[in-house]
């Protein structure tokens, strides 16, 4: 890098800072920095254009162009040279602009005699903010350390803007952080919550990204990387190659943190003018947008891990640790990008929702929330950037919508909302004591999904008579090791004291496919969701099921125990892994420990092939529970993880219930007992249909307990039936028309 334009750029940050510092609004700030760019780039022209909202660019402030088109000349992201460079993020350099692709002519503001285009995007970590322009009549291409020296003082832009540095007086930007901002995701937990944004991670923010003196810049960052590569070495010494997968995660750390050529990048980033954080977080804007252009998972795993630990170095760097002090709020909605469910766990009921931009509906986060049952939206993009601590936001986690900072009106809308929905609770709470019993006279036994300790006082309150699915599996999850087995057994007779006599049914360790366990060393599958998961891995390494098979029958101390094993896809996956508690029950029998009172032996229906099994499975398994949210995914051929897919199936599609029709069917021929545990047993229109085909059991979320107890108590099953076979028989695709029609008739 040749001396001169380095100490130009150093030159030019300089001026820039001490701009900065003038006092000034915001727009006579702007105005300055553009005057003060040409002249320092020997150029005509410096725009600076910002976005107005996510799709509109507008010029903010100009030297050199018509001052009449400020505010005025506006285009749209990846219209004319200017939205192209904010479109892909990459700066353009051309010496004959008006032949370039996309060119856009602008009368007002008299561009046209201007040849050589430079144009950078303004950004920070990824958030597009605008677009910083140079142009001049002579025709020529920009030197690569001209384009750096403006990418740089883009950086330095964006990081003013971030601080909010051209707000004010004449005003030239909206103020960023106090917009209202809508955020379309996807559903993780039902519900809604009102309350104030709690940052799992705050930002960092960098006050200073103009460096003085690049010795003593340099001699910081070292001290921090040090700092750095000594906190990974420790955490690899603690963890002594036990736990691989972490090992794994903190080696690429340490490769990171040795990296030359991130050290170097990051040294020449001082020399040209910034402080040490600002070269740290330009080389992690680099990798985030990297990151977004990198399809392979492995890949971009490790640029994750760079981007933790970049995170990490600002922390050291600027002394912003993740607890900066600040107090939760009222009622705080966890917002990150992603956390883990030991992390959400610490947090427990404390948060009355939480928004991650990343997540899936059955990664480990969105599990903990729904048995915490505190509403979870999930695929909120950007959310981490835009939100502070302390702004009121509302989460509607049955849309999938967060409001950030909402209008008074969308905030009063969403308050009728959760009050409607907490007057229905409370009228739901007078049922709590009386069964499920229709008009027809037939009854239905509600009962609700559990997972975590955490979830047991939802028992009373819900007026659940028993848990009908306990997900083992969260324990397991929420740890960074495999439980031991006094451990586990002593979790499971807390669970069945909690449940006071109450029938539990412990599903065994559903593992694989999206539930992978921290220590669990990971199988590269091409499809997991129909790979190596839950009984097929307990039956091909029996080592962990046996255990937890023994953690179930001590912990039963007398009393009867349920238990089933999940994913069963044909009769002899039953036979064996029943065999394998029979064989337990012998050991423990023999070892002369206390045996359980009962035993119960089921099976969970979860893929279509079940259905068909030897009429032996259905009289040798004592009940048969049909996981619904499987069964569907494997019914319809549609992932249930998968957002544009997982929606596009209906539970009360025709062929569908005509195949719950028939395992109801076989059965009642065999004589065993049916329930139903997938999510549908929740939503109130599903379980009435479920009800009316012969369910006489479902387990669901506590929440729902009400709402589905309210509407069996006031119809007639038979009558639905009724409907429900002549929908099938008329030939429609999906009963849900006819049904709602007859609803509507009926006194609710
Ligand atoms: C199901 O598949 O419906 C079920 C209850 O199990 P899980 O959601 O834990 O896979
Ligand atoms: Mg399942």
């Amino acid at each position: 890098m040749p001396d001169r334009t380095e100490s130009e750029s150093r030159k030019l940050l300089r001026r820039l800072r001490d701009t900065l510092a003038e006092p000034g609004a915001g727009q006579e700030r702007l105005d300055r920095i553009t005057h003060l760019i040409a002249d320092s780039m020997r150029s005509q022209v410096c725009s600076i254009y910002l976005f107005r909202d996510d799709e509109t660019l507008e010029l903010c402030a100009t030297e050199g162009l018509k001052p009449e088109s400020v505010h005025k000349t506006r285009m749209r992201l990846g219209e004319g040279l200017v939205g192209r460079v904010a479109k892909t993020s990459t700066p353009i350099n051309t010496a004959n602009a008006p032949a370039e692709k996309g060119f856009r002519y602008m009368p007002e503001t008299g561009e046209e005699i201007y040849s050589s285009f430079l144009g950078v995007p303004i950004q920070r970590l990824g958030e597009k903010l605008g677009v910083l322009v140079v142009q001049s009549k002579q025709a020529r291409l920009f030197s690569d350390d001209e384009v750096y020296a403006l990418e740089v003082v883009a950086m330095v832009l964006a990081e003013m803007t971030e601080l909010g540095a051209f707000i004010g007086e004449g005003e030239a930007l909206s103020a960023l952080h106090q917009q209202p901002v809508l955020y379309r995701g996807a559903t993780g937990q039902e519900g809604a919550a009102e309350g104030r944004v709690w940052l799992h991670e705050p930002r960092v923010v960098i006050t200073n990204p103009v460096g003085d003196d690049p010795k003593k810049e340099r001699a910081r960052l070292k001290e921090a990387v040090d700092q750095l590569r000594f906190s990974v070495d420790a955490m690899l010494t603690m963890t002594d190659g036990q736990d691989k997968e972490q090992s794994q995660v903190l080696e690429a750390y340490r490769m990171f943190a040795n990296s030359r050529g991130w050290m170097r990048r990051m040294e020449e980033d001082i020399a040209r003018g910034l402080s040490a954080e600002a070269a740290v977080e330009k080389e992690q804007s680099a990798a985030r947008a990297r990151l977004e252009s990198v399809p392979d998972p492995y890949l971009r795993d490790r640029l994750h891990d760079l981007d933790d630990l970049s995170n990490r170095l600002l922390r050291i760097l600027t002394g912003q640790g993740a607890d900066t002090g600040a107090e939760m709020p009222e009622n705080p909605i966890l917002v990150a990008r992603n956390i883990g469910p030991a992390e959400l766990l610490d947090y427990g009921r404390k948060l009355s929702g939480i928004v991650l931009e990343e997540g899936s509906v059955g990664s480990h986060a969105a599990v903990v929330a729904r048995a915490l049952a505190i509403p979870l939206v999930i695929h909120a993009e950007r959310i981490t950037t835009e939100a502070l601590n302390g702004d009121a936001i509302l989460v509607d986690g049955d849309q999938g919508v967060v409001h950030l900072r909402p209008e008074e009106t969308v905030a009063a809308a969403f308050r009728d909302k959760i009050a409607m929905q907490a007057e229905a609770q409370s009228r739901y709470a007078s049922l709590r004591d009386l069964p499920a019993t229709a008009k027809c006279g037939t009854t239905v036994a509600l009962l609700m999904n559990a997972g975590l300790m955490a979830d047991l006082p939802s028992l009373v309150g819900s007026g659940a008579e028993g848990v009908g699915l306990f997900r083992t599996e969260l324990q397991f999850l929420i740890r960074a090791h495999v439980p031991k087995r006094g451990e586990l057994a002593e979790i499971y007779a807390g669970v069945l004291d909690a449940a006071h006599g109450k029938r539990v049914v412990f599903r065994t360790l559903d593992i694989g496919s999206d539930k992978v366990l921290p220590y669990m060393k990971r199988v590269e599958e091409p499809n997991p969701a129909m790979g190596w998961r839950a009984i097929r891995v307990a039956l091909d390494k029996p080592g962990v099921m046996r255990m937890q098979l023994q953690a179930l029958l001590r912990a039963a101390k007398g009393r009867p125990l349920s238990v089933m094993f999940p994913f069963i896809a044909e009769f002899d996956e039953f036979r064996a892994a029943r065999q394998m508690l029979l064989d337990e029950v012998k050991r423990e029998r023999q070892l002369g420990h206390q045996l359980p009172g009962a035993l119960e032996i089921g099976a969970m229906l979860e893929t279509p092939s079940l259905a068909y099994a030897p009429d032996a499975f259905f009289e040798l398994a004592d009940f048969v529970s049909i996981g619904g949210n499987d069964l569907k995914q494997f019914f319809f051929a549609a992932d249930r993880e998968n957002e544009q897919v997982r929606r596009r199936y209906d539970m009360l599609n025709a062929s569908f219930l005509t195949f719950i029709r028939r395992i109801v069917e076989r059965c009642g021929e065999a004589r065993t007992d049916l329930s139903f545990c997938g999510e549908d047993a929740g939503r109130p229109i599903e379980a009435l249909c479920l009800a009316a085909l012969g369910l006489r059991t479902l387990s669901m979320r506590p929440a729902s307990i009400g709402p589905v107890k309210h509407l069996i108590r006031r119809i007639d099953l038979t009558e639905l039936r009724g409907v429900i076979d002549r929908e099938c028989a008329s030939g429609v695709t999906n009963v849900r028309a006819g049904v709602m029609g007859w609803l509507s008739k009926q006194d609710i």
